[in-house]
């Protein structure tokens, strides 16, 4: 897949060598394989330079960590919770000739 991208980063356009020692431009999975990502589809495949994949898998790295340490069920809005109507404040709907 660093061959069809033409060793060219997705991110920042660096041009890369094929030939580079160390490698400037690394195969990364767009969508990383813990994630369930496609390990050897080309589709899941691009070309970044080392400091994009780099900072991409270290993203990926707190991802995954936020995600473990957010197993609790997430409570929603939890400071808006709508008082029990008591009756009697019902409003009347709006009749025939109600303009
Ligand atoms: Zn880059």
């Amino acid at each position: 897949m660093l061959h069809r991208d033409g060793y060219r980063c997705r991110q920042c356009g660096y041009q890369g060598s094929p030939h580079a020692k160390p490698a400037d431009v690394e195969a990364d999975h767009i969508v990383n394989v813990a994630d369930g990502g496609a390990e050897f589809d080309l589709a899941n495949g691009q070309a970044l330079c080392v400091p994009h994949h780099k900072r991409k898998s270290a993203a990926e790295a707190a991802k995954a960590r936020t995600a473990r340490s957010r197993l609790r069920p997430i409570r929603r809005h939890p400071g808006r919770i709508d008082p029990p109507s008591k009756g009697g404040g019902t409003p009347l709907p709006p009749g025939p000739n109600a303009h």
